[in-house]
């Protein structure tokens, strides 16, 4: 029933707090970390130390497993659009444009056009 989840780091238990020691007197041991919510490696780890040992000792295996980039990645032209404004202090109507990252072409925008996180020229 309990909805607490432990931290996936492989050495959080030698990490030794006060938090971690568990069991009865006479018995008491280091545990890992088990908590409701953890804020780090989206919320499985409850360190970031915690988060690069677990990368440390399998993060190879993850990207082989997901696939190893062997080639740069590119931002092209048609995918280099992004949504910005020039804020005026006199007035609600700000200048609202998509600009081109790469050829520094700048379009103007609606504020709706803007406002709409679907509306995009960049291509898909
Ligand atoms: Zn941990």
């Amino acid at each position: 029933m309990s909805d607490l989840k432990y931290c996936q780091g492989p050495e959080c238990h030698t990490h030794q707090t006060q938090d971690r020691i568990k069991g009865p007197k006479g018995n008491k041991t280091y545990q890992t970390r088990r908590r409701s919510s953890f804020y780090y490696g989206n919320g499985n780890f409850c360190s970031l130390w915690c988060q690069t040992q677990w990368f440390n000792k399998f993060g190879n295996q993850a990207i082989d497993h997901f696939g190893r980039l062997t080639e740069p990645k590119k931002l092209t032209e048609q995918n280099a659009w992004y949504k910005s404004y020039d804020w005026r202090s006199n007035t609600d109507e700000h200048n609202y444009y998509s600009f081109n990252s790469l050829t520094k072409e700048q379009r103007p925008l609606t504020e709706a056009q803007y406002n709409d996180t679907s509306y995009t020229l960049n291509e898909r």
